[in-house]
């Protein structure tokens, strides 16, 4: 079997839902590809955006809440979720958050690539990065933004953290990634030859103010396993290796997960590459009715009347 290792989803928090859903489909142009509930909190949405059938690599989710509270940057979070683009589509992007009044930055380079870094309605800090090549890679659209210009999945997360090497130990003997460069303040791990969000920047911070989570706050970075056998074995490394214990395996329906809390303080989640999101509608649909595990199914209806109307 071809192991895969990278970024599987990115979780976050975000203010009315509504709202989020505007912002990723018709702004940013991804798919809504799951409506469910938080299996945790079942009186909230759980939101999935991503490419057309939700790969691995493309998904970023939100659990809303109607008055969240906002989060603030700091040491042990995510810093940044940064999105492929093609090359010659960063100037359609350009013009399209200030056409949608995204605040934005100006555009930098990293490590070689142009960056346009902006921010989603609740702060969350999004950057998007021209990649050459990578126009002939499918791309869905609902006609908000062009096929030629669309997201191609994620390119990295940015996580803020005192030191580098802890995390990168992780990263380097658990994950899947290899040290492929440094810059300035950042240190870029990459998981072989995966495209689709391959990339981890760790920012060195040092001695810095800790994060303190709500809106615009990332929850948590969930990395693949290919199967069942593979995160187990990811899970034994990290006990064996590393004397760090995940949560049990829960069954999140598209996926099954463990969790643990990294060196530097970020939530990580270990997340199997299967079944994917077409098992309980078709890819045709998806995301188009609110779908919920079997266990909440019997409270249906009282979920649906305190959820939010989005649609
Ligand atoms: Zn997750």
């Amino acid at each position: 079997m071809n192991t895969r290792f990278g970024i599987h989803h990115v979780t976050a928090i975000a203010g009315p839902a509504l709202r989020n859903l505007d912002f990723y489909t018709r702004t940013l142009g991804l798919r809504l590809v799951k409506k469910t509930v938080n299996f945790d909190d079942p009186g909230t949405y759980h939101l999935y955006f991503g490419d057309e059938t939700g790969q691995p690599g493309t998904i970023l989710t939100f659990f809303p809440w109607e008055h969240a509270a906002p989060g603030r940057i700091g040491v042990g979070e995510t810093q940044e979720t940064v999105f492929r683009v093609p090359e010659g589509s960063i100037g359609y992007w350009t013009h399209r958050l200030i056409e949608k009044g995204v605040p934005h930055d100006a555009l930098v380079k990293r490590f070689g690539e142009s960056i346009l870094s902006f921010r989603d309605p609740d702060g969350m800090r999004l950057a998007l990065v021209a990649v050459p090549g990578i126009g002939v890679e499918p791309a869905w659209t609902d006609g908000s933004v062009p096929a030629e210009h669309a997201v191609r999945g994620f390119h990295s997360v940015n996580l803020l953290l005192k030191d580098a090497a802890p995390t990168g130990a992780i990263l380097t003997d658990v994950l899947g990634f290899s040290e492929v460069g440094r810059e300035g303040s950042l240190v870029r791990f990459r998981a072989g030859d995966t495209q689709i969000g391959g990339i981890v920047d760790i920012h060195v911070a040092g001695d810095f103010l800790r994060g303190r989570p709500g809106a615009g706050s990332v929850h948590h970075v969930a990395f693949r396993a290919t199967d069942d056998a593979a995160q187990e074995e990811m899970v034994k490394k990290l006990v064996d290796d590393h004397g760090i214990h995940t949560t049990e395996q829960k069954d999140r329906n598209y996926f099954r997960s463990v969790y643990f809390r990294e060196p530097g303080h970020v939530l990580f989640e270990i997340a199997t590459d299967i079944p994917g999101f077409a098992v309980d509608e078709s890819v045709e649909t998806l995301g188009q009715a609110l779908k919920l595990p079997d266990f909440l199914e019997g409270r249906r209806q009282g979920i649906e009347a305190v959820l939010p109307k989005v649609a």
